[in-house]
């Protein structure tokens, strides 16, 4: 592609001086597409024609708002085929991950279109004589909102639906690594029909990004991405009082208590921990599996992980993609490499592979003996790498998968449903799963963490209208 992919402000692609190559991680040799970096005066700019456009868009009817996710809804699922091969080509993660990926985007703006015109308050009586309370909800105002790469789609729409949905005007900078796919959302945006200055796209690396949550005309901030980021970015909006949301990593465990059902619970490991190539905030990093079926345990997943099949995303035949760059496969391999000093058994895997040619491919790694100061353990590695961990009991169990300061995704798989409850009231994570993978989540409740793994109100669903309305409450009498 020789076309330069533009910036899309106040309504209009718009060129920069600078731009940047992308190129596809499964075989590097080939160019995904060149796009412009905005600089902070591009940024600039697309915050002033947010505030400008922010007055009417507030005032806009929820009719409107629905109709123009709708079809927004409609046009991302009639080209779902065409834009899950682009993600695949563009972030590594195989072809079916990313038709899931794509479908799900367009569940989340069908299920915001309808949200658009559910937007309840509450309306009570007051305390006083003869004076009525209404609560309301409305539009916080412009907000900038910064997504990673390994969900370039689902992530930029889950955050843009609620945030249009409610009557805000967007600012997306969406990860370096994937504009492509960015692109194409902005672009089924702008032909849905959004009106000028409501959603825009600002592309580049961390100086974009820098430059969009301090720039006081932002009113609120959505983050996902890693913790250091997060943090620096913490300090930024809440130093100037601005709203913040924040989902950050994982160190997610899996339990596997003595009366699990042991090829499901490996079959859920395996998809935890290595498809999407690990890369997945909610991977399973963490096994935690009682010491009467250890042993079992880790030999069925060592036999079912050596069968998994690594290669080009677009390869029918793949389990698993290759990592998404370089620096990438770097991280990773290097705390492959480091594990064992810190203690960790090598069972399975980590090594850098050489085909197919030209490529970040990287084989899973099965790690034993974990404990909680292995750095494997105690830092997300995001990558397909797994400790396995023995507990001496279910106690010992609750206790490991608890022992971090992460609480984003943890599961168990038990036959039991006292051990499941159990583990459902002592989890400090915010998403528990009872025998089902650590990964996975519906587009209709809350999503996110607490701990180190989040800041601020839940995503999605019934969540996203903590962050991207406010109240106000009218105090009535004749
Ligand atoms: P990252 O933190 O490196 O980058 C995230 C985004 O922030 C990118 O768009 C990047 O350009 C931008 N950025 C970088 N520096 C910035 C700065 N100083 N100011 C403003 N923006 C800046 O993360 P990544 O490598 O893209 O993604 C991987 C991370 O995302 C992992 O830690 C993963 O756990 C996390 N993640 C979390 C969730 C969740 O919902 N909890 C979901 C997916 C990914």
């Amino acid at each position: 592609m020789r076309q330069v992919r533009n910036n899309y402000i106040d309504g209009a692609w718009r060129p920069a001086e600078h731009c940047s190559e992308g190129y596809n991680p499964s075989d590097t040799s080939e160019l995904i597409g060149r796009f412009a970096i905005a600089g902070a005066a591009d940024v600039r700019d697309a915050v002033d024609a947010a505030r400008k456009a922010f007055a009417d868009w507030k005032e806009s009817s929820p009719q409107q708002r629905a109709d123009i996710l709708d079809r927004a809804a409609n046009m991302i699922a009639g080209r779902t085929q065409e834009l899950a091969t682009l993600l695949a080509r563009e972030e590594g993660k195989t072809l079916p991950e990313a038709v899931a990926e794509v479908t799900k985007a367009a569940h989340t703006f069908r299920y915001f279109a309808g949200e658009a015109v559910r937007l309840a308050g509450a309306s009570l009586r007051s305390v006083r004589k003869a004076v009525d309370v209404d609560v309301r909800r409305e539009a916080v105002g412009v907000v900038g909102l910064i997504t990673p790469w390994n969900f370039p789609f689902s992530i930029p729409a889950w955050k843009s639906a609620p945030a249009l949905a409610y009557g805000n005007c967007v600012i997306l900078k969406p990860s370096e690594l994937t504009n492509a796919i960015a692109w194409e959302l902005a672009n089924i945006l702008h032909e849905a029909g959004v009106p000028r200055g409501v959603f825009q796209m600002v592309m580049g690396s961390g100086d974009t990004g820098a430059a969009l949550v301090s720039n006081p005309g932002v009113d609120a901030v959505s983050f996902t991405g890693s913790g250091l980021v997060g943090s620096m970015i913490a300090a930024q909006v809440i130093g100037r009082g601005a709203r913040l949301q924040l989902e950050l990593g994982g160190k997610n465990p899996l339990v596997v208590a003595e009366d699990a059902d042991l090829e499901k619970a490996v079959d859920a490991a395996v998809r935890g921990a290595f498809y999407s190539t690990g890369q997945r905030c909610t991977a399973s990093s963490r096994i935690i599996v009682d010491g009467a079926v250890h042993d079992d345990f880790v030999e069925r997943l060592v036999d079912r992980t050596a069968r998994l099949r690594i290669g080009h995303a677009l390869d029918e035949a793949s389990d698993i993609g290759p990592l998404v760059s370089a620096a990438q496969l770097r991280r990773v391999s290097g705390y492959a490499e480091a594990a064992p000093s810190d203690g960790a058994r090598h069972a399975f895997g980590g090594r850098v592979l050489a085909t197919p040619a030209n490529g970040y491919y990287f084989e899973p790694a099965i790690f034993l003996d974990g404990n909680m100061h292995q750095n494997i353990n105690r830092e997300e590695v995001f990558g397909p790498i797994v400790s396995v961990f023995k507990a001496a009991d279910f106690a010992d169990a609750l206790r490991l998968a608890n022992a971090t300061e992460f609480g984003l995704s943890a599961g168990i798989f038990t036959s039991s449903h006292a051990k499941a409850r159990a583990f459902i009231r002592a989890s400090n994570s915010g998403m528990v799963m009872v025998n089902l993978p650590t990964v996975g989540s519906d587009y209709h409740v809350p999503f996110g963490g607490r701990g180190a793994s989040a800041y601020g109100p839940k995503e999605m669903g019934l969540g996203a209208i903590e962050f991207f309305t406010q109240t106000k409450t009218a105090y009535i009498t004749d």
